[in-house]
């Protein structure tokens, strides 16, 4: 696994730093007020778990699936809900949590979705931002780090379902997408 790996991006110091602060943010925003942290999976496991570790307030989780990067597509092939059938979203404060934001129709579907399920307020966190020469199709509220327009792994984020448990952020060599 090691061997496919170009460059680490973000080393996992740099990641915990930086996701205290982001819990801080949080926590000052959110303070008393209960509310449901939604991680889309899979792809943010890592990043909430370490999240909500450093937020001592009254929350829930309520996990999501969409999908919207099938195998090996590396760019947004249309943002399907898979999990759960059913919101239970009415009235309350949600806060998505996404490993990624990229064109931004992941976090635009899902926030759609939950402004019609009757959310009381939504707001969104990730943990990554690709520069790229278009603005999103949505902003986030809350950003981690911005990175170069590169396809990431590690940290949760994935390639074809592998490489979710290396502990940086990290870019491939462009042989393992050739599949050799
Ligand atoms: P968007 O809908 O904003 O284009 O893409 C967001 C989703 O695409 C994220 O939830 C993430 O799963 C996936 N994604 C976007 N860019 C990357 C990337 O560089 N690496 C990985 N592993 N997933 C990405
Ligand atoms: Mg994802």
């Amino acid at each position: 696994m090691q061997e496919d790996i170009q460059e680490i991006l973000i080393d996992r110091y740099a990641i915990q730093a930086r996701v205290y602060k982001m819990a801080q943010e949080l926590a000052a925003t959110y303070g008393e007020r209960e509310f449901v942290m939604m991680p889309l999976l899979t792809g943010s496991i890592i990043f909430v778990a370490d999240l909500v570790r450093h937020l001592p307030l009254r929350m829930r989780i309520d996990v999501a699936a969409v999908s919207s990067y099938p195998g090996r597509t590396t760019s947004n092939q249309g943002t399907q809900v898979l999990y759960p059938t059913a919101f239970d979203v009415r009235g309350r404060d949600i806060l998505v949590i996404d490993d990624i934001l990229d064109s931004g129709r992941t976090l635009h579907a899902v926030c759609m979705l939950l402004r019609e399920q009757g959310a009381g307020s939504i707001r969104s966190c990730v943990l990554l931002k690709k520069k790229l020469p278009r603005p999103p199709e949505m902003e986030a509220d809350f950003v981690g780090f911005e990175i170069p327009n590169e396809f990431v792994v590690g940290y949760g984020l994935d390639y074809n379902g592998y490489y979710r448990n290396l502990p940086d952020l990290a870019v491939l060599h462009k042989r393992v997408f050739g599949g050799t």
